[in-house]
């Protein structure tokens, strides 16, 4: 073989593997979905590999469903609601859109864009309450948005700090250089 043909190959290889991951990405994450046997919200997972490897909508199958392991042999119909809309099922993409209208409750700053590496921001339940995102299950998703308020960031840092430690915080007036210093 020679030397070009090689390289054509390890050319088209890269492409392929390339366009196999891109693909899995864009299959990967936590879903919600509205389950067609109880009209209830349901987390679910795609069988992403599967997906990626075998293109076209009648390869996507279920990795994982929060009603499993009891109806793990369930049609998935569900699937039809993916297929029309893999953007807005995505859990991540549902709650950064709701993030992206929402102001935080104390500091009544627009939360904008999330940085999910580093600043994730949380949630203030009508007890008062603060939550943050860890350990919420995907089927809980769209509850916790309609009855929660958004906190931000840095709020959920120094309000969950005041409530853990309040021997050590004294509350001062508010005034503009503070308030650019904190934001
Ligand atoms: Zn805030």
């Amino acid at each position: 073989m020679s030397i070009a043909a090689i390289a054509l190959l390890v050319v088209a290889a890269a492409v392929l593997s390339g366009l196999l991951v891109w693909r899995f990405m864009t299959y990967r994450g936590q879903r919600v979905i509205i389950c067609p046997e109880t009209q209830q919200p349901a987390g679910v997972a795609l069988n992403a590999w599967l997906a990626a490897r075998t293109p076209g909508d009648a390869n996507l199958r279920l990795q994982s469903c929060s009603r499993w392991p009891e109806r793990h042999d369930c049609p998935q119909g569900c699937l039809a609601q993916i297929e029309a809309s893999p953007d807005a099922t995505l859990v991540r993409n549902i709650v950064a859109a709701w993030y992206g209208d929402q102001q935080c409750v104390f500091c009544h700053r627009a939360i904008g864009m999330i940085e999910w590496h580093e600043a994730i921001p949380a949630l203030r339940a009508s007890d008062g309450s603060l939550k943050e995102w860890e350990g919420i299950a995907a089927e809980d998703v769209p509850a916790i948005l309609a009855t929660h308020n958004a906190v931000c960031w840095n709020c959920n840092l120094t309000e969950g700090f005041r409530r853990e430690h309040p021997e050590l915080v004294t509350d001062r007036a508010q005034t503009v250089l503070r308030d650019l210093a904190i934001h």
